[in-house]
């Protein structure tokens, strides 16, 4: 288990004694691996360096936003040039409206879009916006799927839940979770039988684009399509939640690689992550006519002090700019090497796995070769303990991966060969020790 760095030591002592756990969000604790958490003071390219001053070849790129990698210099340019016109003005400014023209050309299911400043505030905002547009009040979510930490949804919700096999939250009302229906993923012949029983009280579906907070999940062929067809036949919205998968897994997110082809379109959506360069701004869109329900124009109340924040604007305009296709292209084929390069070390070391992949999106699951993750039982079902063992000795070698089994490993365009390499040579001694777990 790393246990050389002293300095991080002393400050995760540090944070101990002022925050819960010593952290902001659950999963930066370690507490499904074990040992001191790293506290990074810095970041470029691909690239994390901790406060003992040792390099990571970082696979957890801030959860997804560092698509062109850490601290690229076009954006910190356009954050700096923000930064010196005034931090917050409480009022309407340029960027946001450019943003908002750039979500706009990629997504055409984007008619209007409102920004928040966190993706779970972007899908507290669309399902208060199906519950005001539709007049009902069930919502219906896949186990396994997270879409950030609001009371509705926090029944089996994967990420953080997943990782500290939580069932939900406490202080979360019987009321709130009374109005969520919580299906397995993956499977349509649930989500009919739940609209024959309550059709005419559900409000809406919401389900990740992909799901990546149970590690990933591809969704079955037509899934999605058929979750778009139901709802519509029941009039009740279909919110996909892009805050992971928007804008990292194509230039139009994973609706973009799937829904645009199949025909079927979502009523909503949500952004987060990429959409803000790695500054606090997310954003739900959709059809005009469900998003002038929001306030002022509507009856729908939604507000934010920093909503809109011209340094996050900046850094969201400059970051999609740069997010060409050739951007994905590249992370695609990075993607694709790095999980072959995984796949054939844990075969040679005899461990059973099976990797779990959706666009440029991947992630490891123990034990599961013979069927592989189709839903959240799967997903719980797997060999987490051999993780652990693995984490550590990729940690060791200089190599940053999600702190957590159930968590999406995250590639950037600054991953070049050197960085690759790192990861490639760090693989075999991993392996093992996930054998021998
Ligand atoms: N939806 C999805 C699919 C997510 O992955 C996340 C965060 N990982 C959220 C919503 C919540 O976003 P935030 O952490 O910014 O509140």
């Amino acid at each position: 288990m790393t246990s050389n760095t002293p300095v991080s030591d002393q400050l995760f002592d540090r944070a101990r004694s002022l925050m819960p756990g010593g952290v902001n969000s659950p999963v930066r604790a370690f507490g499904s691996v074990g040992g001191t958490p790293k506290f990074m003071v810095s970041a470029k390219g691909p690239y994390l360096t901790d406060a003992d001053g040792r390099e990571y070849v970082d696979l957890v790129c801030s959860w997804g936003p560092a698509l062109l990698g850490h601290a690229h210099p076009a954006v910190l340019d356009a954050v700096h040039a923000a930064v010196d016109r005034g931090l917050s003005f409480g009022a309407s400014t340029p960027d946001e409206a450019n943003l908002a023209a750039i979500v706009k050309e990629r997504v055409s299911a984007v008619e209007r879009i409102r920004m928040v400043s966190t993706g779970t505030e972007a899908t507290m905002t669309a399902v208060r916006l199906a519950r005001g547009f539709t007049g009902r009040n069930l919502i219906v979510k896949f186990a396994g799927c997270y879409h950030g930490h609001l009371d509705g949804l926090l029944a089996a919700a994967g990420s953080g839940l997943a990782t500290m096999a939580l069932p939900g939250s406490a202080g979360v009302t019987e009321a709130a979770a009374a109005e969520t229906l919580v299906l397995p993923y993956n499977d349509l012949g649930a989500v009919e039988a739940a609209f024959a029983a309550h059709g005419n009280n559900i409000a809406a579906v919401i389900t990740e684009a992909a799901p990546a907070n149970m590690g990933v999940v591809t969704p079955n062929d037509g899934f999605n399509a058929g979750l778009s067809r139901i709802t519509r036949e029941h009039g009740a919205l279909l919110i996909l939640d892009e805050v992971l998968t928007g804008f990292r897994t194509g230039y139009a997110g994973y609706w973009g690689l799937t829904g645009r082809q199949e025909g079927w379109t979502p009523d909503l959506l949500t952004f987060g992550k990429v959409i803000g360069g790695g500054m606090p701004t997310a954003a739900l869109g959709g059809r005009a006519d469900v998003m002038d329900y929001l306030a002022p124009l509507g009856p729908v109340y939604q507000a934010g002090t920093l909503s809109g924040n011209p340094v996050a604007m900046a850094a969201g305009v400059a970051t999609l700019t740069l997010a060409t296709p050739e951007v994905y292209s590249f992370v695609d084929a990075r993607s694709l090497e790095l999980s072959a390069a995984l796949s054939s070390a844990l075969d040679t070391a005899g461990v059973d796995h099976s990797i779990q992949r959706a666009g440029n999106l991947f992630s490891v699951a123990f034990g599961t070769s013979v069927n592989g993750v189709h839903n959240y039982a799967d997903a719980q079902a797997q060999d987490v303990f051999r993780y652990a063992p693995f984490f550590h000795s990729m940690l060791d070698s200089g190599v940053y991966l999600p702190p957590s089994v159930f968590e999406a490993w995250f590639l950037s365009a600054a991953h070049d060969d050197a960085a690759m390499n790192r990861i490639f040579d760090a693989l075999p001694a991993a392996a093992k020790a996930a054998a021998e777990a």
